[in-house]
């Protein structure tokens, strides 16, 4: 079956993934029921999703009205009524193979036998499942996390016998609803990203257990030197100690001790009210920025990649699909198989065979896989290949952190691509952009456009994971990419939808030419950070909108709104959300159409202009002035004015 054949969805289970994934699909556009076995829970279920669909509009993130949406829902307690006539139905239902497997009895039985059965199981057999029914080839997994609204990534798993296509329609569906999905190509446990988060806490609570460190030595270590949303700890308070203790039993892995004692005193967190912090007697984290110096972050690290490289060598993901899976389902500021290129895979190999040699430890045994690439000389990113081929700089690179297009009219778009991190600006994205500027052809590219994908932010600043660590001397160069971007030889644009601040706000100062949409918010928190505006923020800031309002907006680190800095001069127009595609436009039209190298002199000779003397920058003017007199778009644009009509501009 194709995609575009499913038109009616049913969704068995209202409770926490149930009703939030039937919230989806019905505003990704499908008619949906959703099923659960008594009234009661449905009605429970459908209530919550008319509460927060009433929340998404009221934020703006959907565009239709949310009855509009709710038309879509029905809901159904009899299984054989809601299921007849669907063409793809997505199980969740409690965790119980059991359970499970009758139901997809009943499922090949009730529904019409073109249907796919996908279930958001996120540790049971896809594989098993499927056996109680006489259509394996039909059984996937569609793993939501949780909640569904929010996060962006759906785990797409193959059973033994899933077919191809099967798993390429479930996929395209999750792209249909707005969700990004990965392929996880066999059923192993933990599919893909339970898998790699599994040494995250589990390394953490060996360091501890075996009296390496303290608890807050790694959580502060793991959040501030590397940048990971939430310690270890913190997480495994957050989702309770006592599921990864049961996860470990299921696998018979050996639980640290630590773990042992939490669970043996009930202590499993954030829901009992005290785990490794205390929540009812206390204020929950005690971890504080310096507490991190000196533990060992690369143990854990290099254990997280070994699982990537046991999943990349037994077929069961590639590292793009692993990478974008902790990226948007955990939360890591970049993926495990990107940052160990940059460590080098020599080093993560290094780390596991000595802790192996030391320790006997069957977890840090390190993966075929990693090895074959050491002894390949495939390491990483300097060797030119490592989980990744980096290949030549021949200009045909292929980004991870931004989208790039250009049309026919000569505007190269760039949107940050980082949603699931607000689109803050990390080292690759930096590079990444400076690469599409230095490689653009500049007969090809009349202006450039920078926009933040997702619906939150341009851009909500640095990524300070990308910092930590590093040496003064390379923090000096962190500014590279705002020099490119401010001397590119044609007109750019900030296309500011949402949060623009810190280095965004630097991005959006280094173009030319800003737009905004009245709910966006600007400012420089850098220094409640101990830190400045380094991306030229200070000195642009300051020629831009004077020294009283720049001093203000860097040493407050307060935010400002879009009409604040319009009337500031920090922005050309904050503008209604309805009307900002439409003001864009405009601006972009004249941006195009105008001579190109009229253009760049007029942006050379003010750019430059305003950091040299009156005289000085006249003098430039008039040289500039002198230049263009002889250009063919001079003549154009003089031949079109007495003609009465548009010129059209060739840039020479
Ligand atoms: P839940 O307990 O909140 O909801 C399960 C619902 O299924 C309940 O309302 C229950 O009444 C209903 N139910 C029981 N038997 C049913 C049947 N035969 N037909 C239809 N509905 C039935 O559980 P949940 O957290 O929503 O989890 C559901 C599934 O999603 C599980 O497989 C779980 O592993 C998976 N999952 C959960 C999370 C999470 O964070 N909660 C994340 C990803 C995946």
């Amino acid at each position: 079956m194709q995609v575009d054949d499913i038109d009616r969805v049913a969704v068995l289970g209202a409770g926490s993934m149930g009703h939030g994934i039937t919230e989806v699909v019905a505003i990704g556009g499908y008619d949906v029921v959703m099923r659960d076995i008594e009234q009661e829970i449905v009605d429970e279920g459908y209530d919550d999703i008319e509460w927060s669909l009433q929340k998404l509009s009221e934020k703006g993130l959907i565009d239709e009205d949310p009855d509009d949406v709710m038309a879509r829902v029905s809901t159904a307690v009899d299984l054989e009524a809601a299921v007849e006539d669907v063409d793809l139905v997505i199980e969740a239902a409690p965790e119980q193979m059991d359970l499970k497997k009758d139901i997809y009895g009943d499922l090949d039985e009730f529904t019409p036998e073109h249907a796919i059965l996908a279930s958001n199981t996120s540790s049971l057999s896809i594989t098993e499942m499927a056996s109680a029914t006489d259509r394996p080839e039909q059984v996937v997994g569609t793993h939501f996390f949780n909640p569904p609204v929010k996060m962006d990534l759906v785990e797409v798993i193959y059973g033994d016998e899933t077919s191809d296509e099967t798993a390429e329609t479930a996929s395209q569906f999750i792209e249909s609803i707005d969700k990004t999905p990965i392929y996880v190509k066999k059923d192993v446990r933990g599919f893909v990203v339970n898998s790699v988060l599994g040494p995250f806490g589990d390394e953490a609570a060996w360091a501890v257990s075996e009296g390496d460190a303290t608890i807050e030595q790694v959580d502060a270590a793991m959040v501030h030197q590397r940048g990971y949303p939430m310690g270890p700890f913190e997480l495994s308070d957050m989702t309770g100690i006592d599921i990864g203790y049961h996860v470990r039993k299921e696998a018979g892995q050996p639980i640290p001790p630590i773990v042992e004692e939490k669970v043996e005193n009930d202590n499993l967190g954030q829901k009992t009210g005290k785990g490794y912090y205390e929540y009812e007697d206390g204020d929950g984290t005690t971890y504080e920025p310096g507490d991190g110096e000196g533990f060992d972050t690369l143990r854990i690290e290099a254990r997280m990649v070994n699982e990537a490289a046991k999943l990349v060598g037994n077929d069961v993901a590639t590292p793009d699909a692993i990478d974008t899976g902790m990226r948007l389902g955990a939360g890591f500021p970049e993926g495990p198989c990107r940052r160990a290129d940059k460590i080098g895979l020599d080093e993560i190999l290094d780390t596991l065979e000595t802790r192996y040699e030391q320790t006997e430890a069957e977890r840090y045994r390190p993966a075929d896989y990693l090895v074959e690439l050491v002894n390949g000389g495939h390491t990483g990113e300097d060797a030119g290949r490592g989980f990744y081929e980096y290949g030549s700089d021949d200009g045909n690179r292929e980004y991870r952190t931004i989208n790039v297009e250009r049309d026919d009219r000569g505007v190269l778009a760039i949107e940050l691509d980082r949603p699931e991190r607000m689109n803050a600006l990390n080292e690759d994205l930096m590079d990444e952009v400076e690469h599409v500027l230095d490689n653009a052809d500049l007969d090809e590219v009349r202006c450039v456009t920078f926009e933040g994908a997702g619906d939150r932010a341009f851009s909500a600043g640095a990524d300070i994971g990308g910092f930590a660590g590093m040496e003064p001397y390379e923090a000096a160069e962190v500014t590279s990419m705002f020099e490119t971007v401010n001397d590119f030889p044609r007109p750019t644009l900030a296309k500011i939808d949402g949060f623009c601040l810190g280095g965004g706000h630097e991005l959006a100062l280094a173009c030319d030419l800003r737009v905004a949409t009245e709910d966006s918010e600007f400012g420089f928190p850098e220094i409640s950070l101990g830190l400045l505006p380094g991306g030229g923020g200070t000195q642009r800031a300051l020629r831009m909108i004077g020294e009283a309002r720049a001093k203000e907006l860097v040493f407050r680190g307060n935010r400002i709104s879009a009409d604040r800095a319009e009337n500031w001069g920090l922005i050309n127009r904050a503008v209604p959300s309805e009307a900002f595609d439409d003001v864009v436009g405009e601006f972009v039209d004249d941006l195009v159409s105008g001579p190109p190298v009229g253009l760049r002199f007029a942006k050379q000779v003010m750019n430059e202009g305003d950091d040299a003397s009156m005289p000085a920058a006249l003098a430039m003017e008039s040289q500039a002035f002198g230049l263009l007199m002889s250009t063919d778009d001079m003549m154009e644009g003089a031949s079109a004015f007495m003609e009465d009509r548009d010129p059209e501009f060739e840039g020479k």
